[in-house]
């Protein structure tokens, strides 16, 4: 109820105004690696000294034309070219409506391409995300289409909270897929996604064991305790799954699988157009929201 709440409020113009003021100093910094590249590569440079690997993300979803899409392209350009130069354990998670997949798939397509080549060509591996539902089709085509295409630096997310992810999965295997597998950060309805968290949990596990068994790498991206010990007890190794959590949240418990030999990524993005990302954030977990209001209290 609350999460519904705090997803809607974030469309509210009013409440992204004060919050994109003065949110970065109440606590988005705490989820977000930096406003710039150079505070990120800070931040991922820190993450990496204490065991754990990274993924950073440009911030930002839904473009208004080509040229803006193209913009985020050539700032992903150097993103990759810092992160070689800086020699960070560090790969790239992008959003396809950020690269204009909804202007058109086909720019959409391209300017992934050009970024997973460009990838491929230092080394580093691409994750497109997954947005909301509507997205689904075309980032799972895409990715297809990517890996048909030759590229085998890429992967992608299913999300368990959506009813379609487990034969989405299906369809992938052959391909020996990269997936991530997720709960789902966005407000969906009944019709696609399951409204339980029983569910949702049920359904998450379902889709490790079936990633585990028969796709190519899974990322268990989740900090429920529950799950990462049913993902660990599969023990595929290293070589084909790794856990992964994000910037901000049960850092101790990263740390504590670090130091248990697992492998671990911190998903540390940043970028001034954080607004979205830390409404996600809030909704997961009302404490978060008790925690930013202290600080703009104390303020
Ligand atoms: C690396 C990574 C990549 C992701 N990529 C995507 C994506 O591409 N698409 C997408 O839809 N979603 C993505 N998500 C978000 C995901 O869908 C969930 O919304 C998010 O991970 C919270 O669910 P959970 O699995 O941690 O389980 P939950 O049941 O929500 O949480 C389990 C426990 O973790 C802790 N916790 C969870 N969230 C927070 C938080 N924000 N702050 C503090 N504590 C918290 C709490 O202790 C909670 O009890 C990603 C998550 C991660 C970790």
């Amino acid at each position: 109820m609350l999460r519904r709440l705090i997803l809607s409020a974030a469309d509210s113009p009013g409440v992204q105004r004060f919050v994109g003021n003065y949110g970065m100093r109440l606590g988005a910094s705490r989820f977000v690696a930096g406003e710039t590249l150079d505070e990120a590569i800070a931040t991922l440079r820190r993450l990496n000294e204490r065991g754990l690997r990274t993924n950073t993300t440009l911030l930002g979803e839904h473009v208004r034309d080509a040229a803006e899409a193209s913009t985020v392209v050539r700032i992903y350009e150097e993103v990759l070219r810092r992160i070689e130069t800086e020699r960070l354990q560090t790969n790239v998670a992008l959003k396809l409506t950020h690269l204009g997949v909804t202007l058109d798939e086909e720019l959409g397509y391209a300017n992934v391409e050009h970024l997973v080549a460009e990838a491929a060509r230092r080394g580093n591996f691409i994750r497109i995300d997954m947005e909301d539902s509507p997205q689904v089709d075309v980032t799972l085509r895409i990715y297809r289409r990517l890996r048909e295409a030759g590229h085998d630096n890429v992967g992608t997310v299913l999300q368990s909270y959506l009813y379609r992810s487990e034969q989405d999965l299906e369809s992938l295997l052959p391909l020996k897929p990269n997936v991530r597998i997720v709960k789902g950060a966005y407000n969906e309805p009944e019709t696609v996604a399951y409204p339980k968290k029983a569910d949702v949990d049920a359904a998450y596990r379902r889709l490790v064991e079936r990633s585990i068994a028969d796709g190519g790498f899974t990322a268990v991206a989740t900090h429920d305790e529950k799950l990462i010990d049913h993902a660990l007890a599969l023990d595929p190794g290293p070589e084909r799954m790794e856990l992964q959590m994000l910037y901000g949240v049960r850092t101790q418990l990263q740390l504590d699988l670090v130091a248990r030999g697992q492998r671990v990524l911190c998903a540390a993005p940043y970028g001034p157009d954080w607004f979205p990302y830390l409404m996600r954030r809030l909704a997961e977990r009302p404490a978060n929201l008790l925690f930013f209001l202290k600080n703009a209290l104390g303020e």
